[in-house]
């Protein structure tokens, strides 16, 4: 049963996507126009009234909206519909010290939940199915998104929530649960936890729906060969609805966006101006579809390229390539941009897991760069005299990938604490 497959959006023409966007732009502008003064203001001081939005040519008339504008709203400044009308608030991490709370009605659930359902089932899920859940229930988008999507679909969801490792393996056995999702890292660690306790043989996971963190293709495929699945990759945010903004199919190359209720631009992050396709840039979303909390142009920090290459597996819909890094998380050591996605491919490539710690310091005015690196269990035991000659083939390569010399520290297995939700890789000294 694939209830949640809708060849007649997912697979329409380009004509027909715009022409529904189109429709759905104009009457979105005007619900905000006439329901949120902050936004409204933002457009008058561009000189702009709902009339100058005729299609999604007009789209890059309007102003953006940006974290910032988030916060300057909190709470209710960019709410659209009155409180009694609202259903349900999740909020962002705050883990930047910039919390977000974003508001939804029935409506505005069902259509997340079916943005979820769409993954699931991209990712070969039916109602045969059992979900584990093992993202984060409560005000983190993550559990509660792919909880409802799971239910639409039909999978026996398991509402598992993050951590409890021993119970969540307990019940991957004794349930037998063939979807995963979590986090990257914690299916990483979940699979490391698998192989010590060997229960490799008795787990029959056949996908992994994997996102709320940048993860790597070689940690993707570290989590396929450990667990036996084809994992996929989910994209969404808080400001936008949370995961299933953007899903992964069969083919892998890159996350298809829901068209019908998001449209996306990619925009140079320095000027504000829109990038022709191919370009990689900041992506932008305007939800078209939301009826508390419509962000129009959202700037979301991402960076990535979108293509409409065709794809094998039909669908026509828009595809972002995973985020090669955001704004936010960039590092800049040495004057050089940094990404922990580079330094986290180096290290799988050379044999590691992702299991690792930045940290960035200044000292006599100049920028400093070590790595802390946690060996796997074999490649630690192999590690007798040899430890100086693994971190110096570490530094080169790393010098290959940057451009600047990172000083690496070989650590033993288990050192690094381990996240259950999102990891804290990154230590920058000289913000403190
Ligand atoms: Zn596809």
């Amino acid at each position: 049963m694939e209830r949640y497959y809708q060849p007649e959006l997912e697979c329409a023409s380009r004509e027909t996507i715009l022409a529904l966007q189109n429709e759905r732009l104009v009457k979105q502008v005007r619900h905000v126009w006439d329901n949120v003064p902050y936004y409204r203001k933002k457009m008058e001081e561009k000189g702009l009234t709902p009339d100058d939005i005729q299609s999604v040519a007009d789209l890059h008339k309007l102003p953006f909206l940006s974290k910032d504008d988030l916060r300057d709203a909190y709470p209710y400044g960019l709410l659209a519909k009155p409180l009694k009308d609202c259903v349900r608030i999740q909020s962002t991490s705050g883990t930047t010290g910039k919390r977000v709370v974003a508001f939804y009605t029935q409506h505005d659930i069902d259509l997340w939940e079916d943005c979820c359902a769409r993954a699931i089932t991209a990712a070969g899920g039916t109602d045969e199915d059992v979900c584990q859940v093992c993202y984060g229930y409560g005000l983190f988008t993550g559990g509660p998104g792919l909880n409802g999507g799971s239910h639409k679909v039909g999978c026996l969801t398991l509402p598992m929530s993050s951590g409890n490792t021993d119970r969540q393996l307990q019940f991957m056995v004794d349930l037998q649960s063939t979807i995963l999702c979590c986090t990257p890292s914690y299916a990483a660690y979940l699979a490391e936890s698998i192989h010590e306790r060997g229960l490799r043989d008795q787990i029959k996971l056949k996908a992994g729906i994997f996102g709320a963190e940048a993860w790597s293709e070689e940690m993707r495929r570290d989590i396929e060969k450990q667990l036996g699945i084809k994992a996929f990759d989910i994209y969404g945010l808080t400001e936008t609805s949370g995961p299933g903004v953007a899903f992964e199919c069969s083919e892998q190359t890159g996350m298809h966006i829901n068209e019908d209720h998001f449209i996306a631009e990619i925009i140079d992050p320095n000027t504000g101006e829109v990038l022709p396709e191919g370009s990689k840039g900041e992506l932008v979303f305007t939800s078209i579809t939301k009826e508390a909390f419509p962000l129009l142009r959202y700037r979301t920090r991402d960076i990535c390229v979108l293509t409409r290459e065709k794809c094998s597996c039909g669908r026509t819909l828009v595809k972002m390539s995973k985020p090669m890094g955001r704004s936010d998380d960039m590092l800049i050591v040495k004057g050089v941009n940094v990404f922990p996605s580079q330094i986290e491919a180096v290290l799988i490539e050379q044999g590691y897991q992702a299991n690792y710690q930045i940290i960035v310091d200044r000292i006599n005015n100049s920028d400093t760069l070590d790595v802390l690196v946690e060996m796997t269990p074999e490649n630690f035991s192999d590690s007798l005299g040899k430890i100086t000659e693994m971190e110096k083939s570490l530094v080169a390569a790393l010098k290959a990938m940057l451009g600047i010399y990172a000083r690496v520290k070989l650590v033993a297995p288990k050192t690094i604490a381990r996240s259950e939700g999102k990891a804290v890789r990154i230590i920058d000294k000289r913000k403190i």
